[in-house]
């Protein structure tokens, strides 16, 4: 993604259309934009106090699922439906098929004040929210449902592996994962994207802005299809700009969204495409998926052993046979809860590392293109910030925990400081000589 900076809710809307800070690019600034990332002082309080907000609430949702899942424990919530599951069937998958959509209803439900407030009720406070209440049940309803379904078949393969081998399950289960997350990916653009957004090939809503960015590709040596480029409908949900790379071989894909388009002028939009074109070119999603699944590895080791002594505590008291029973989900959930949260800061440096490399493959790639590269950056990033409320000074731990790109001001400095070709050196990431 481009993104703001924050993870959390990365479908998260931005602020009313404002005046662009600067011209579109075809007009160039008499004197070049500022080298910092620059807001009114009413704009600068607004971004400071809605950043806060999704701060506070990222950490207040990670105790109030804890929270969930200990009184899913402890009520004997998870033991009934276990139950009812039992009560329908001996076999293991009929009941993952009964036990997770009960459980997975129960939970998110307890979360709805949570999720309320912050995808509905902030996002409309702040001004970013397009979407009515219908609507933003209706994609709610969607998610839960396919938390279910996914949840079904991540269970239904746990469970199974810890009553093969309980000893080893955690090394197991992280082995299945392999191929559960690459399935993920691959599938995801066509299975899960297109239920809640439209997406149109670029090249039928803008021909002019394909033909640019094929050029510009071509000159790096880099080649992605036309047809993988899509717009896709964002202003149906958000005034936030945005565009993101997904899916794996033959679903990979680069998307932009609709408002990114409108909001920005040809030149910025190249270097947003430059930027994703990084992360397709460099092949940032299977790079990731692997270092992800390094730290995944250690975590579910740390996991194994907290679950089981956790178990050994607080036990058999509430009616659960052990860690293969079903009904031993929320222990588990509660154990990985934890372990994602305490994971976010490698996670996290990892993708700020890749966001990082893409903005400068953006640099380089728009170089001998686009008039000039670090001004277009500039403005780009500048937009972002402001439409979608970038924090202007994130705490070095905020930062450190949760972001998954650089801050803002990290990157527009980066953006107006880079440039090789005036120095006579070699671009880092493009090998093909210019
Ligand atoms: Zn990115």
């Amino acid at each position: 993604m481009v993104g703001t900076g924050q993870s959390g809710n990365s479908a998260v809307p931005s602020p009313q259309a404002l005046q662009p800070a600067l011209p579109p690019a075809q007009v160039q600034p008499p004197s070049p934009p500022p080298a910092t990332y620059t807001l009114t002082p009413e704009r600068r309080a607004q971004a400071i106090a809605y950043s806060r907000s999704l701060y506070v609430l990222y950490f207040l949702g990670t105790l109030l699922s804890l929270g969930i899942y200990i009184l899913l424990w402890r009520a004997g919530i998870a033991v009934r439906f276990r139950q009812w599951a039992r009560k329908v069937s001996r076999r293991h998958f009929v009941q993952c098929l009964i036990f997770i959509p009960l459980f997975v209803t129960a939970a998110t439900l307890l979360n709805l004040p949570l999720d309320f407030y912050s995808g509905y009720v902030l996002e409309h406070q702040f001004g970013l929210s397009t979407q009515g209440i219908a609507s933003w049940f209706g994609d709610w309803g969607k998610s839960l449902g396919i938390v279910a379904a996914i949840g079904v078949i991540v269970a239904w393969v746990f469970y199974a592996v810890v009553r093969r081998s309980p000893r080893r399950s955690w090394f197991y289960f992280w082995l299945a994962t392999i191929p559960l997350v690459l399935t993920y990916i691959l599938i995801e653009p066509y299975a899960i994207e297109p239920l809640f957004y439209k997406f149109t090939p670029l090249q039928k809503t803008h021909p002019a802005l394909v033909e640019q960015i094929e050029a510009m590709l071509k000159h790096a040596g880099v080649s992605v299809p036309r047809t993988r480029i899509f717009e896709m409908d964002a202003s149906s949900r958000t005034k936030a700009v945005d565009a993101y790379v997904s899916g794996l071989g033959a679903s990979k894909r680069v998307v932009v969204w609709d408002t990114t388009l409108r909001r920005m002028g040809p030149d910025e939009l190249l270097l947003v495409l430059g930027h994703e074109t990084g992360h397709y070119a460099l092949h940032h999603i299977p790079k990731e998926f692997v270092l992800d699944e390094a730290v995944a590895l250690l975590f579910f080791f740390l996991g194994y052993l907290a679950v089981n002594s956790l178990m050994e505590m607080v036990g058999s008291r509430p009616g659960v046979e052990g860690i293969g029973d079903l009904a031993s989900l929320p222990l588990v959930l509660f154990v990985l809860t934890l372990l994602v949260f305490l994971s976010a800061p490698l996670v996290n440096g990892i993708s700020r590392h890749y966001e990082h490399q893409a903005d400068q493959f953006g640099l380089e790639v728009a170089y001998g293109i686009v008039p000039d590269p670090n001004a277009a950056e500039v403005r780009s990033l500048q937009i972002l910030g402001e439409e979608d409320l970038a924090d202007p000074e994130p705490n070095p731990f905020i930062k450190f925990w949760l972001y998954t790109h650089p801050p803002l001001d990290d990157r527009i400095r980066f953006a107006a400081a880079y440039k090789p070709w005036a120095e006579a050196k070699p671009l880092k990431l493009l090998s093909k000589p210019r």
